[in-house]
């Protein structure tokens, strides 16, 4: 008989949040829940150290329950140490520790559910179920397993692997000595860097660098907006395109977020009126551009970057790096700025890279991840945003199922693009459990919940 009959592997805010859904469904079913991390539940997003690293999400569309989605504001009111408003962005560590406590109330629900910190390597299909092998030798075996395993880093961008970790304290430390720094790509994790930038670096100026040199928009105060498109949607990317845009222009005193945000619920369900032709377009044309506005930042998070750029210390660039070269005093970057032939060089005495995660598993050095794939156990999608699934459970190579591996998250992209945020995740962390409850009693499996993530900017 296998150890457990769940071993969910990653206890970011997936894998936990179906661990406690299982506690609250099968309260005496024994599971693993398995994070190579000391911490579990906080993942990279919630495991920041810095408080001014902030959410993108209002806290009260943050709460952690599909069907309790002011569960976090409520939490926070509840705290005599933090004080903040059901509208405010809240600290992304204060999240972490929310999600240690719901989890700590989980274990205390289910004392068969175990935390167990070891980084899984390998899995073996067996007749009854699964191994794990982690690497350090460790054996467990379970009767299915969730891969919650969240994003992985981006591409190294000189192959070294020395390169820094922008959530690491040591990071902030060494960046913030004398000297220009460059911050490969403008997204959300570089802006981040950006802050903690803004209270540790006194000196030296901050380079910002990327292909379309596009900064995350920023929040604006919350309002609702219906939709007056009806189906059929457009079926191309420029169609859908044009769409959005008529739609922010028919509503001229509606704030454009608004309109994005009212697409929310429709955005899994669009991605997949796309073909496969169409959505590689989509990514080639839309995706920089559609991701800015999509996911915004707190308004917070644009002064710091706006302080830095009107003292003169930070400068946006758009282009692409064509190589660099590390030597005694730091490292030589030579780029060319996007629509020039003419090549410039910056010289910095540190780089590191926030370009997003790397979501094409092809490429992944990680162990696990290379393992599944030879093992015919999860097959990468070719939009190289994640892996192929069906119903949550992960597919082979010849598209069957692979009964009893299931997944969920950001490996969930390619199928749904829309697999990110804590609104959407919950639903799917609900809907796992349920499936995984349902089945081990011998039931037929219920459907998913259909994505009805309206609430959220
Ligand atoms: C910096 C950042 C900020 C964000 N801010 C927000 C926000 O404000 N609001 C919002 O809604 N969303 C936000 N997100 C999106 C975020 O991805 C989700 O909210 C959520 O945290 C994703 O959870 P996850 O469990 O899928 O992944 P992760 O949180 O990445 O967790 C995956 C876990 O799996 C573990 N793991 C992986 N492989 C193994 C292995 N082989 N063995 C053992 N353990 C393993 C990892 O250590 C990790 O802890 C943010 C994301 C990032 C990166």
């Amino acid at each position: 008989m296998p150890d457990y009959k769940v071993a969910i592997i990653g206890a970011g805010f997936c894998g936990t949040m179906v661990a406690v859904h299982l506690a609250r469904l099968a309260p005496d079913m024994p599971v693993a829940l398995i994070e190579r991390n000391p911490i579990p539940g906080r993942g990279l997003a919630y495991g920041t150290t810095d408080p001014d690293h902030l959410l993108n999400v209002r806290a009260e569309q943050m709460g952690a329950f599909a069907d309790d989605q002011r569960h976090f504001w409520h939490w926070l009111e509840a705290q005599p140490d933090i004080n903040l408003s059901r509208q405010d962005f809240a600290p992304r560590m204060v999240y972490g520790r929310y999600l240690g406590e719901i989890l700590a109330q989980a274990r205390a629900a289910n004392p068969r559910l175990s935390l167990l910190t070891r980084r899984i390597a390998d899995v073996r299909q067996l007749q009854n179920g699964f191994e794990l092998r982690s690497d350090d030798g460790r054996i467990l075996t379970s009767e299915s397993i969730v891969l919650a395993l969240g994003n992985f880093p981006p591409d190294q961008l000189s192959g070294n692997a020395d390169e820094m970790n922008p959530y690491a304290p040591e990071t902030w430390k060494d960046l913030a000595g004398h000297g220009d720094i460059l911050i490969v790509g403008t997204g959300l994790t570089s802006l981040d860097l950006v802050v903690t930038m803004a209270k540790t670096k006194q000196t030296g100026k901050i380079h910002l660098l990327s292909r379309h040199g596009l900064l995350p928009r920023e929040h604006t105060n919350p309002e609702s907006h219906i939709l007056k498109m009806r189906p059929p949607y457009p079926a191309t990317a420029l169609g859908l395109c044009k769409w959005i845009r008529q739609e922010i222009a028919d509503a001229p005193d509606t704030p454009w977020q608004a309109v994005i945000d009212s697409l929310r619920p429709l955005n899994q369900q669009l991605w997949q009126s796309l073909n496969r032709d169409e959505q590689r377009r989509f990514m080639r044309h839309l995706r920089a551009y559609w991701d800015v506005h999509r996911h915004r930042c707190a308004p917070k998070i644009m002064d710091a970057y706006r302080g830095l750029e009107q003292a003169g210390r930070l400068a946006l660039h758009h282009g692409t790096i064509i190589k660099q070269t590390t030597h005694e005093k730091g490292v030589d970057v030579l780029w060319r700025p996007r629509g020039s032939m003419s090549p410039e060089t910056l010289a910095v005495q540190k780089i590191v890279r926030c370009t997003g995660p790397q979501a094409d598993f092809r490429r992944l050095g990680d162990p696990l991840v290379q393992n599944l794939l030879k093992a015919n156990l999860i097959t990468a999608d070719d939009l190289r945003l994640g892996i192929e699934s069906e119903d949550y459970t992960a597919c082979n190579a010849a598209g069957h199922k692979v009964d009893g591996l299931y997944v969920l998250g950001s490996l969930l992209k390619g199928k749904l693009y829309e697999s990110i945020a804590v609104p959407e995740l919950r639903e799917q962390a609900a809907d796992v459990a349920r499936i995984i409850t349902k089945e081990k009693n011998g039931c037929a499996r219920p459907a998913p919940s259909a994505a009805k993530t309206s609430d959220y900017r």
